[in-house]
């Protein structure tokens, strides 16, 4: 698929109601881990999804939102944003340096920062631009090779290069755990590098899981499919 391409979603998907669902869950897992609801931001991931799906979720009063593209999210919200200015945009998925410059002027926070050369490049146009996302380090908590994210064993070295030697706005971690393992190993282990390195936003969980993220300190849970439906293709 070409970046912008989207496509709406299905008829039978009721944006409004999936996502009171969702935010009710959510609620529901803060205060049975003894948390305030308040502590976690729901980011709505509207990858795949076009600009017009966004709207019922805008329409609720919906303000976070994630894309995984920098293409696709340049294509898709500024346009929403002239209409809902307050719009907070979450990048979560992979960024190339050359699109580094692109990505700071389209978001809001940059959750994917996980090497030397990106880190470097964001300094680099952050420090020309005055633009300073907020930035959340990813760790491949399995050390999946396929996955982006900086090792486990790396991380606390990482954490400490961005923000001394890159002066990167560095506020929190983030993880996507291997499709196949028990998930809340890999939310702790995040927790507990963000715990030692004096970082306190956690960004984990997705619409599988997102209730046990909450469980584990999740301050934002990135939830897609159970918001917006089924995607029409894989992204
Ligand atoms: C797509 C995506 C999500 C949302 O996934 P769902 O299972 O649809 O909730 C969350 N995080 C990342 C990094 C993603 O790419």
């Amino acid at each position: 698929m070409t970046p912008s391409d989207t496509a709406p979603h299905s008829a039978d998907t009721d944006i409004a109601a999936n996502l009171a669902e969702v935010q009710a869950k959510v609620a529901d897992a803060a205060r049975n881990a003894s948390r305030d609801p308040a502590d976690i931001t729901l980011i709505a991931v509207g990858k795949t999804f076009d600009a017009a799906s966004m709207v019922p979720a805008l329409s609720a009063g919906q303000r976070v939102f994630g894309e995984n593209r920098v293409q696709e999210a340049e294509d898709k919200w500024p346009a929403l944003r002239d209409q809902f200015p307050d719009i907070c945009l979450h990048l979560i998925g992979p960024l190339q340096s050359n699109k580094v410059r692109k990505a700071v002027e389209v978001f809001d926070v940059i959750e994917t920062v996980d090497r030397p050369k990106l880190a470097r490049a964001l300094a680099k146009v952050m420090t020309e631009t005055g633009r300073r996302p907020d930035c959340f380090i990813q760790v491949n908590t399995g050390a999946e090779d396929q996955k982006a994210g900086v090792l486990p064993e790396d991380a606390d070295a990482f954490i400490a290069q961005c923000r001394d030697d890159f002066a990167l706005p560095v506020v929190g971690l983030m993880c996507i755990p291997p499709v196949d393992e028990e998930p809340s190993l890999h939310f702790q282990l995040l927790a507990e590098i963000a715990r030692r390195n004096g970082l306190d936003q956690l960004s984990m969980g997705m619409s599988a899981d997102f209730e046990i993220a909450v469980a584990f300190g999740a301050t934002h849970v990135r939830v897609g499919s159970a918001i917006f439906g089924t995607r029409p293709k894989p992204a």
